[in-house]
Order: structure tokens, then C-alpha cells, then sequence
């Protein structure tokens, strides 16, 4: 439900982003001057913005104003105005929806005497996850922090990355030079609560590919390579891929951005082909064309949804191979509808690339498969034997007519 005082705060926000874009202002920026903007992130609490407003003339009113970079809305906010020009407001970010990693844009707004209202420059920050004491290291358009592990383990992560990137270079074109930045959480609650924090629901790693910023929770120790090899490879292919199909990639089907992701993973989940086992022979498979728009939200069907997108992209690229993979995502891309952008890449509907999945790889239903396989060589036989059949009973009938005519 939407509260009604929300929806008119939000009108009056989009309202007043019309007329407050920094960019679009065309008044003079020499009306105020703006001393000492500082902001101070308290992840996942408060972001607090203080600044000293300085005018020739008397100020009026003062208006805070901020969003994401890539947002469209804009956040206003009227502030006190202190004697000698100080302001300072801090937002509410525990209601937050500034994804973590983020930069954020904020600038004034000033009414002074004259009732003219005066527009500072914008200035953009980031919006870093700074609970924890991140280390860096970087190679090449890579750059990997954590906050649990030695350099050894900062290390390994960038080898993850790069044998990664080797191999989705198959596959996908790879940007080499735009920067993307690794967060590795050492546990998954620390994640999970960034999460949250960002508004999005959980998964076991998150790649915000727009941003080029990749979140992972992996705990230094004995499977850190193996962990490493499975989570980097896979969000970094998100980012790959959304920088090769830019607008594009958001009319891709679910079930084809997590298998291609999935299909990267250099350490294949051996669980995986046991959840496949298990939902085929339960009869509990979730048909493709239930994961086009998104996964499901419960851990066990989400598991099962990431084990057969990942199976059956490859059984997609095994058939009709790597270029075949590409005419499907183009395709997609054009805006085909989930089933038919199968029918328009590979010259099979969605559905029956499911059924076909399911039984080359999972052994369903095998004497449809048969039958299938068989229907050239039964038309043929039709033509053989029932030709010749309505042949001979056309014979009998017209002899029975001749003869009852003789009668
Ligand atoms: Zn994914």
C-alpha cells in the first residue's frame, strides 16, 4: 500500500527535481558561494550533509537536494540556516535505497532577499559500505577489497578474477580497462545486511553491474581458492555482460544472465546436478518460461532455478554453440518475448528447447524423444502402407457399387 502522504511528498519531490537539476539551472552561481560541504556516511544509518551557505544579501530559505547519480528522482529537503550561514541535515539512510558503492550528487538551492533563488555546484560522493577496515589491491581494471585475510588472499582473489575474465572472453567481449571494484565480505550476514541495507533481496553474491561494483562473501581458509573461482567468475560476468549489452541487458530472461554467470563458475557445484536429479525425478522442474522476468525468492526453488539455468545454457551452447548463445541474447535484445526470442535465434520456441533439455540431459521422457525421432520414418510409412490400403478399399467399394448397380 502506498501512503498517501508519501505519494504527495513524492509529487512534490519530481516536482521540484523539474525545476532543480543542476544541470539544467541557468541561474547565476554567484548569488551563493558553498564553504566546507562535508558529508559523513554512517552506512546503513545516516548520511549527515553540513555546509556554510555564504550570499551578498540576506538568505531566505535554504533546500538541501541529493539522489544517486543514476537516479531520476530527487530527494529536497529545507534546512535551517544558522546565524552565520551554517546548515546541516542528516538523512534517515536505515530507509536507505542508495545501493552500496554508489555516488550520490548533492547541491543547494538558495531563495535570498532579492526572491531570486540561486543554485550551487553539485558535488558527488561516495557511498561506501565503510564498516569495515577494506584493504586494496589492483591489477590491471581490477581492483579487489577485503577485510579478512592476508595478501596472499587479496592476491588469489585478483588470480580469480583474471582466469575468470580468460574464460568468459570465449563468449563474451570483456572490457579491460573500465574499472571494476571486488568487495569480499568474510561471512554472508555481513553481506546479507548490505544487502538489505541496499534494498535488494539476498542472493549469495551481488554484482551491481551499472556500477561495475561486485560483492562477494567468502571467509579466508582452506576453500578460499575454490570459493573464490565460483563467486568472482560469476558476478564479474554480470558486469561483463552488461557492459557488452548495455540497455540490453535488462530485456534479457533471468534464466539467461544467471546461466551464462552460472556456466562461468570455474569449480562446477556438484549439488547442482544432484537438485536437477532430484526435481526431474519429483516432477519438480520450474519450466523456463516461469524464469524470464525473475528467480524465485525462496532459497530452495532460487537453487534449483540457478542449477537448471546453468545446465541448460550449457546444453543451449553445446547444440547450437557460442554463436548460437549470441544470436539469443541479440535477439532478446531486440525485444523478442521470452518464448519466441528462442524461436527467432535458434528456430525453437522456448518451451520446446525446455522439453529437449529436459530430455537429452535429464533422460525425460524418452519415447517422446523416440517418437519424435521416429515421425519422418512413420510419415513415410503412412505413405507405404495406408496409401495403398484406401487404395484397395476404394477398389472394394467402387466393385461393391458396380455390383450392386448389376443387380
Ligand atoms: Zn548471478
Amino acid at each position: 500500500m502506498l501512503n498517501p502522504r508519501k505519494l504527495v511528498f513524492r509529487v512534490v519531490m519530481i516536482l521540484l527535481m523539474v525545476v532543480s537539476t543542476p544541470s539544467s539551472t541557468s541561474h547565476a552561481q554567484g548569488g551563493i558561494e558553498v564553504e566546507n560541504a562535508t558529508v559523513a556516511v554512517d552506512f546503513g544509518k545516516t548520511i549527515t550533509f553540513t555546509a556554510k551557505i555564504k550570499s551578498p544579501i540576506p538568505i531566505k530559505q535554504v533546500s538541501l537536494l541529493f539522489r544517486g547519480v543514476d537516479e531520476t528522482v530527487t530527494r529536497v529537503e529545507t534546512v535551517q540556516v544558522a546565524e552565520d550561514g551554517s546548515v546541516s541535515f542528516t538523512y534517515d539512510a536505515s530507509l536507505n535505497v542508495f545501493p552500496p558503492f554508489s555516488s550520490i550528487v548533492f547541491w543547494f538551492q538558495a531563495t535570498l532577499a532579492d526572491d531570486k533563488t540561486y543554485t550551487s555546484a553539485p558535488i558527488t560522493f561516495p557511498y561506501n559500505d565503510n564498516r569495515f577496515p577494506w584493504r586494496e589491491t589492483t591489477r590491471g581494471n581490477v581492483t579487489v577489497h577485503w577485510y579478512a585475510g592476508d595478501d596472499a588472499f587479496g592476491a588469489a582473489a585478483l588470480d580469480a578474477a583474471g582466469k575468470g575474465m580468460l574464460a568468459m572472453n570465449e563468449i563474451i567481449p570483456v572490457s579491460l580497462t573500465e574499472p571494476v571494484n571486488i568487495y569480499i565480505y568474510s561471512n554472508i550476514s555481513d553481506l546479507q545486511n548490505t544487502l538489505m541495507l541496499g534494498g535488494e533481496k539476498w542472493v549469495g553474491g551481488h554484482a551491481n553491474p551499472a556500477l561495475g561494483v561486485v560483492l562477494v562473501a567468502i571467509a579466508p581458509g582452506s576453500s578460499q581458492a575454490m570459493e573464490l573461482e565460483t563467486a568472482i567468475p560469476h558476478e564479474l560476468t554480470h558486469v561483463m555482460m552488461y557492459r557488452s549489452l548495455g540497455s540490453k541487458y535488462d530485456s534479457q530472461p533471468a534464466w539467461l544472465l544467471e546461466g551464462v554467470a552460472s556456466m562461468m563458475e570455474l569449480y562446477p557445484n556438484p549439488d547442482y546436478k544432484r537438485a536437477l536429479d532430484i526435481a526431474s525425478k519429483n516432477d519438480s522442474l520450474i519450466a523456463f518460461n516461469d524464469l524470464c522476468v525473475s528467480f524465485p525468492t525462496d532459497a530452495g526453488n532460487a537453487y534449483l532455478a540457478y542449477a537448471q539455468s546453468q545446465s541448460f545454457v550449457s546444453y543451449i551452447r553445446e547444440t547450437y554453440g557460442t554463436s548460437g548463445l549470441g544470436r539469443l541474447t541479440s535477439s532478446y535484445g531486440d525485444g523478442f518475448p521470452c518464448e519466441l526470442g528462442a524461436t527467432n535465434a535458434l528456430g525453437t520456441p522456448l518451451s520446446q528447447l525446455d522439453s529437449r533439455w529436459r530430455e537429452s540431459v535429464l533422460g525425460q521422457n524418452i519415447a517422446g524423444v523416440a517418437a519424435r525421432n521416429l515421425s519422418p520414418f512413420i510419415l513415410l510409412m503412412i505413405l507405404v502402407l495406408v496409401v495403398p490400403i484406401w487404395g484397395a478399399i476404394d477398389i472394394l467399394l467402387q466393385r461393391r457399387k458396380r455390383a450392386n448397380h448389376s443387380k
